[in-house]
């Protein structure tokens, strides 16, 4: 499906739905993005389910782009923190500082094995 293709069905839905609820739903799809997400870190993920959660939240994104008209504003906040994150990781590396481990991670991961 086109860019073009899906911008037309969003138009559909938010006619028919009405934007207070698009947005509502958006909000509902980040949490359940979120409680997917959770699963993995409690170590009971699924890669299935989780890739549902997020083409759902990409949907609901894009319809959220779609209603407030900030599609290229997204694009060029996209490509300006993907720059400054690789600037960061290059700056990192030449530090040679190590990674910030994840203590957080590694407690659960001892709590529930
Ligand atoms: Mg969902």
């Amino acid at each position: 499906m086109t860019h073009d293709q899906r911008q037309q069905v969003y138009r559909k839905a938010i006619d028919q739905y009405g934007e207070a609820l698009q947005l509502t739903v958006a909000i509902e799809e980040m949490a359940e993005c979120q409680k997917e997400l959770c699963k993995f870190i409690r170590g009971n993920g699924n890669t299935d389910n989780l890739a549902e959660e997020v083409a759902d939240v990409l949907i609901m994104m894009e319809q959220v782009m779609y209603i407030f008209g900030i599609d290229d504003a997204v694009n060029r906040e996209t490509n300006r923190k993907v720059e400054r994150l690789e600037n960061r990781i290059t700056k990192h590396k030449r530090e040679c500082t190590p990674p910030v481990a994840p203590d957080f991670l590694c407690e659960l991961e001892e709590e529930y094995a």
